[in-house]
């Protein structure tokens, strides 16, 4: 337990993934004047270095926000930044043709590399924040139960001297969670983003979107989960669609697959190659703006055998 740290893997392809999925679903959100609460239930550490010794281990980024920005919005390098892991193949993308999502996603990264090259990811803390309306009142709040992440995300965020719109506490996101619903404005985005290190995670999951929706039935919910060879993986997301149905609601699942890393010998541990996102009541712009964004994710991001989307919608 607790071995996981998120820092290893911050730029992942994963976390392009979420992090895009989490922008767009904000933007559709923040478009209503009502106050929202964003709840995210495993914040992580809210910041993370890209040039830094922690994501060496995985140098994950390389083969995800790295390579989409080397591909899309290549420009100046500095010495201390990495490059993606294979040579950029040229996607065929001009800039005009960008899925509005996929810029959204682009800009917002760049945001806080506003000194040239890319070295600092933001976490879904820090990109929730980006969206969040003072002037509307939305609020914040987040769970981290890693005691040095914990401390880390307290201490970044405190950096953002953003008072009470945002609340960190070092406690168990599932179970806080419960206390939340229903927010007192009945508006909420709840990310949950489980490290999945123990396989008890995919049951808390569905238990927790159970409660959730019982508590709660008008919420959006966004859920992230490894694509792996493990049956609690396959099943979660035909788990979290029988409870989106049962209850009555839309739901929204996407799936992105980068495929077999080709420079890997038969023996190399694979890595994640696929990850996927279950939202239920999500906004209705979102599948539009997930089937442009997708293929073109695909494009620049796949790699090998197995490279591979979905998107798939119901309720
Ligand atoms: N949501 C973050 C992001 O997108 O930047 C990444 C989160 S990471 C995948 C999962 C985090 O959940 C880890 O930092 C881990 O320490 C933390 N964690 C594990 N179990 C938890 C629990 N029951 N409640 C809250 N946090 C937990």
């Amino acid at each position: 337990m607790f071995s996981y740290r998120h820092a290893f893997h911050a730029g992942n392809h994963a976390d392009v993934l979420k992090h895009l999925t989490l922008i767009a679903t904000l933007a559709h959100l923040t478009a209503k004047p009502t106050a929202l609460t964003v709840i995210d239930t495993h914040a992580g550490a809210g910041l993370y270095r890209l040039d830094g010794d922690f994501t060496s281990t995985g140098d994950e980024a390389r083969d995800g926000v790295l390579k989409l920005f080397a591909a899309l919005r290549p420009g100046p390098r500095d010495s201390a930044q990495k490059t993606p892991s294979a040579p950029v193949k040229s996607p065929d993308i001009a800039p005009k043709d960008i899925a509005p999502a996929l810029q959204q996603y682009l800009d917002l990264i760049a945001g806080f590399n506003t000194g040239g090259g890319l070295r600092i990811y933001p976490g879904s803390p820090f990109v929730a924040h980006q969206l969040l309306r003072p002037e509307a009142r939305d609020k914040l709040k987040l769970f981290e139960l890693h005691p040095t992440d914990g401390k880390t995300l307290t201490a970044n965020i405190a950096q953002l001297e953003a008072g009470r719109q945002i609340s960190v506490a070092r406690a168990d996101g599932f179970e806080a969670l419960k206390a939340l619903l229903p927010p007192p404005n009945r508006r909420a985005l709840v990310l949950i983003d489980p490290s999945y290190e123990v396989k008890t995670d995919y049951a808390k999951v569905s238990a927790c979107i159970q409660d959730a929706l019982k508590r709660f039935a008008t919420g959006t919910y966004a859920i992230w989960y490894p694509v792996i060879p493990r049956p609690e993986a396959h099943e979660l997301p035909r788990r979290l669609k029988t409870l989106a149905t049962q209850a009555g609601k839309p739901w929204l699942h996407a799936t992105l697959s980068i495929g077999q890393d080709p420079t890997h010998g038969p023996d190399d541990r694979p890595g994640l190659t696929a990850s996927g996102m279950f939202l239920i009541n999500p906004p209705h712009t979102l599948k539009e703006a997930l089937r442009l964004a997708l293929p073109q994710l695909q494009a620049v991001l796949g790699r090998g055998r197995g490279q591979d989307h979905s998107l798939l919608s119901g309720g």
